[in-house]
């Protein structure tokens, strides 16, 4: 299968997707992960990214785009991917299915955690991020709302959108987040 993550910072989309690669099997694919891990690797684009990433600000697309569709020619994504934290913006969005689509592997789902601003605030204040700082975190949520949440509208009218209530402990959340994935796997969707 392959499917996207949508939800604010701090919404559990790491946790959740780390649980779902497990119970599918499919290759996890986390858009923040692999620029910090550039940025650590001291490579001029992680130190680019960075540079947006330390503000709250989200990196640009092209610079996103590339590091994702060098990913997804790796083996391991033939057999399903879970995007975690991208696409972030609705022209991220129509790469990837236009990237999908020359593959013959469309989203066949997009679980959107739903989870309100208060607890998005208490988690991120309980991780203590590099980026989790208050400014910072307001310029996220910030961003989130202008560039990402249109994501949801975007995919709704695809018919591929779930919403999941994301409060409750991780194992609830997580067994809301199965039922949806076994709702999609049915034939009539
Ligand atoms: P995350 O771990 O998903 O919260 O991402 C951490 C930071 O990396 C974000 O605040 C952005 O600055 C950057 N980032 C991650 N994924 C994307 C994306 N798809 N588009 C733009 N920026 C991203």
């Amino acid at each position: 299968m392959r499917i996207v993550f949508l939800g604010p910072p701090g919404a559990g989309k790491g946790t959740q997707a780390q649980r779902l690669r497990d119970y599918l099997g499919i290759t996890h694919l986390s858009t923040g992960d692999m620029l910090r891990e550039a940025h650590q690797a001291g490579t001029e684009l992680g130190n680019q990214a960075a540079s947006y990433f330390h503000l709250g600000k989200l990196v640009p697309d092209q610079v996103v785009v590339g590091i994702v569709s060098e990913r997804l020619a790796q083996a391991d994504c033939v057999n399903g991917c879970l995007f975690d934290g991208f696409p972030r913006t609705v022209a991220q969005a129509r790469v990837l299915d236009a990237m999908l689509a020359e593959q013959g592997m469309p989203l066949e789902l997009v679980v959107a955690l739903d989870i309100p601003h208060e607890v998005v605030f208490s988690r991120l204040a309980s991780r203590g991020r590099p980026d989790d700082a208050v400014a910072t975190v307001r310029e996220r949520l910030e961003q989130y709302h202008s560039l990402t949440e249109p994501l949801a509208d975007y995919y709704q009218r695809q018919g591929i959108l779930r919403r999941v209530d994301g409060t409750g402990s991780p194992e609830a959340v997580f067994e809301r987040i199965k039922r949806a994935v076994e709702l999609a796997k049915q034939p009539s969707g």
